[in-house]
């Protein structure tokens, strides 16, 4: 491991100046110190921001649902306004990683970790993500696990993260705090999709830190949900999901919130399939015609080509568990 200095930090004040002067955050170290142990990454400076006061779960005055970046993905996953007011959220941080991890990671953490693109992760392969500029193996390699969606000539690689294809769902807002102030970034602009620079992955200054994620109040009643498609039942990465909330009222489908997982290079919202199901009356035609929206603009690779239909079954299925029919 490359040697590096280690600051614990107690205040946001002190988090801050470390952060300005070039340190990496860390917390739940899930993701970062694997990488380090491989020498994938090899900051020089870490600064342990895990005692922060930002571990609250909360709901805002206008009904929106605030979680703070170092609550865990188990406190967040079984929190009871979490689990009442967006079980989508609940189920897709439950259907990640394995039990010990989800005590460890953060929210926060979550949503910043890294691609488990194989070659990302082997240090002799070519990774515009690692090395800008090296080229892309995975394009030429296996690439079966990759994206299909939002991909660039420099990179494919999915975003691993299932608990950030709910927040991309329902539009939610990422609130950082940095040496200029604080400030609230949709989530749709957070991740970054790769264009020629993959290895500029968030919207995230020099210094800034995830404070918060907001989702914004919806109508209610809600029902929400999440399914991950992926090689075992256990312990592995999407090869597709979908993230579902519908707000049904008088018969009709008055709110739609869709987004897929593992597919794209970053969480895919899916307005087309949103826009299929607004005003409509739920029933099996109506799932199966919305989700074949769901491949649009697809560009499948030499060993992903399943991905497009996988995906639209997902949605369709989602559709169907989270709406039913009448
Ligand atoms: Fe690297 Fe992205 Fe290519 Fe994987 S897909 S090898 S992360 S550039």
């Amino acid at each position: 491991m490359h040697p590096f200095t280690y600051t614990r930090v107690s205040d946001t004040r002190a988090a801050l100046d470390a952060g300005r002067r070039g340190g990496r955050y860390i917390a739940g170290g899930t993701t970062l110190v694997d990488l380090m142990r491989e020498t994938v990454e090899r900051p020089e400076s870490l600064i342990d921001i895990s005692g922060l006061p930002l571990r609250e779960v909360g709901v805002t005055e206008r009904g929106g649902l605030r979680i703070g970046a170092l609550v865990t993905m188990a406190e967040a996953a079984a929190h009871p306004k979490v689990r009442t007011l967006h079980p989508v959220i609940s189920e897709a941080l439950e259907l990640s990683a394995s039990a010990q991890l989800r005590n460890m990671a953060t929210i926060g953490g979550n949503i910043m970790q890294r691609t488990r693109c194989t070659y990302f992760r082997d240090v002799t392969a070519d990774c515009n993500k690692r090395v800008p500029g090296s080229g892309c193996a995975a394009r030429q390699g296996y690439n079966r696990t990759h994206a299909i969606l939002g991909t660039s000539d420099a990179c494919v690689a999915t975003h691993p993260s299932d608990v950030a294809v709910a927040f991309a769902a329902l539009e939610a807002r990422v609130h950082l705090l940095g040496p200029d102030g604080a400030r609230q970034v949709p989530f749709a602009d957070f991740l970054l999709r790769p264009g020629r620079t993959p290895d500029r992955e968030q919207a995230l200054g020099q210094g800034e830190l995830i404070t918060t994620v907001e989702i914004p109040a919806l109508p209610r009643p809600l029902r929400s949900g999440y399914l991950k498609v992926r090689d075992r039942q256990s312990y592995e990465f999407a090869l597709t999901s979908a993230a579902v909330a519908l707000h049904v009222r008088g018969g009709l489908i008055r709110e739609a919130k869709v987004a897929a997982g593992g597919v794209g290079t970053v969480p895919w919202k899916l307005p087309a399939v949103e826009r299929h199901l607004i005003g409509e009356r739920p029933s099996e035609a109506l799932w199966a015609a919305a989700a074949a929206r769901a491949a649009d603009g697809a560009r499948p690779l030499q060993h992903n080509r399943f991905k497009a239909e996988l995906l639209k079954r997902t949605v369709e299925r989602q559709l169907r568990t989270v709406g039913g029919t009448k």
